[in-house]
């Protein structure tokens, strides 16, 4: 049975109906495939935002600083500060930009932040300055994303009015690619084309500094990393790749290992002739005399309602899902699975058996991609699994090291 039990609302233990197991070997495993594709020398950022992709950031992250990497990027400050009381010490980059009220924070705990404006440049200056402290920066250049960033023809002045406010340090320059297929898209090379003319310019001018970044998963699996041709890249951003979920199209990706598994349990069993419709809209019947499981899982636990011809695994065995997703359940056919029984786990990603489901194997089930899939469902009850396992840091010395600025926090623990 399952022995998962979580603290219910009215303050009872209740036994989880669905929960999410979280396998941190599996975490070291992938990272060891990321340090190979991003060599010794480079900082590994691990992408942690939305509490790491729904896999929980702390734990996430607490693993990770023991398999080596040397940073993390978050999606606000309220993650940055979660995992510095949280103990994390790496510096933290706020990846995209950060609302006006959440700046004292950042600056306050010494959260790195992505820049894109004089306007905001001139306010997070003065507002470092008055508290005695600097703000670090991370220049981000829109080279073809067309979201954040700085457009490439003013990157260089934002760069001088770095240099120039005394209450600002600049602590990277950064790009963000658009083609989820990384260098496989033309477009991806015209982006580094354009970062790498910025970054010229800006070591012409002597106006670079700090950590230089663009790579995401795609971008580090399809060979963007190093120094070769495209200037000093020192750090790689990966996030999906980490967690075991890199489009199958991509190299290497065969020998990720899904981070997260999605389970649930049978809880009840219905015998139904031929022609019986099941569930909302009678969009699905049965077409032979067959047996439909109900699980204890629906929309409401963070599955896409879209999802229409997925499976699941019951003791290593594969059944399709039938019918409408319901708010609270989903229904398999179990017509050719003897022995399956009320209480039975179903696992709808992850292994079971001999057999394994991805979250990249659900998401296409749902017309959508593992990132949303994970995010929604790191509302579920999470069990962490394994962890023993670290790697070696790989880490050179001087990207490990957080360089303190006078005064300034370094580990920001909450006091
Ligand atoms: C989310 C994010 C990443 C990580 O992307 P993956 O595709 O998960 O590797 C990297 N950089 C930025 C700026 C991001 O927002």
């Amino acid at each position: 049975m399952n022995p998962h039990l979580a603290v219910s609302t009215l303050g009872v233990m209740e036994p989880f109906r669905a929960w999410t197991e979280i396998d941190l070997d599996a975490l070291t495993a992938n990272l060891a495939v990321v340090r190979e594709h991003a060599g010794a020398a480079t900082r590994v950022m691990l992408v942690v935002k939305q509490d790491a992709y729904g896999h929980g950031a702390v734990a996430i992250a607490n693993h990770a600083v023991r398999c080596g990497v040397g940073a993390f990027g978050v999606g606000t400050s309220g993650e940055a500060l979660e995992l510095r009381a949280a103990g994390i010490r790496l510096p933290i980059l706020v990846l995209g930009t950060v609302v006006e009220e959440e700046l004292p924070a950042c600056i306050r705990h010494g959260v790195h932040i992505g820049l894109h404006t004089t306007d905001r440049a001139r306010s997070l200056a003065k507002l470092a300055r008055e508290s005695g402290l600097r703000a670090r920066v991370h220049l981000n250049v829109d080279t073809g994303m067309g979201r954040l960033g700085v457009p490439v023809a003013r990157a260089a002045s934002l760069l001088e009015t770095i240099h120039e406010e005394e209450g600002l340090e600049l602590a990277g320059v950064m790009s963000h690619l658009a083609p989820p297929e990384g260098l496989f898209d033309p477009f991806a090379a015209e982006q580094v084309a354009r970062f790498a003319g910025v970054l010229e310019e800006a070591r012409d001018a002597d106006l670079l500094g700090g950590w230089v970044h663009m790579a995401n998963s795609a971008g580090l699996f399809t060979g963007l990393r190093g120094a070769e041709g495209f200037g000093a890249f020192d750090t790689v951003r990966p996030g999906i790749a980490a967690y075991g979920a890199l489009p199958p199209t991509l190299p290497d990706a065969d020998r990720l290992e899904p981070v997260l598994a999605l389970r649930t349990r049978v809880v009840f069993l219905k015998d139904v002739p031929a022609g019986t419709p099941v569930g909302y809209g009678s969009t699905w019947r049965s077409h032979r005399d067959t047996r439909i499981a109900t699980l204890a899982i629906g929309y409401g636990h963070g599955l896409p309602w879209r999802l229409r011809d997925g499976e699941v695994l019951l003791g290593g065995r594969r059944a399709p899902l039938v019918g409408r997703l319901s708010m609270d359940y989903a229904t398999v056919d179990v017509g050719h699975l003897p022995g399956v029984e009320v209480g039975d786990i179903a696992t709808l990603v992850g292994r079971d058996g001999n057999d394994i489901l991805s979250l990249d194997d659900l998401a296409r089930a749902a017309d959508t991609i593992p990132y949303e899939i994970g995010c929604s469902l790191g509302r579920l009850p999470r069990v962490h699994r394994g962890g023993e396992s670290t790697l070696i840091p790989a880490q050179p010395p001087a990207t490990r090291a957080h360089t303190p600025q006078p005064g300034q926090a370094v580990d920001g623990a909450r006091s």
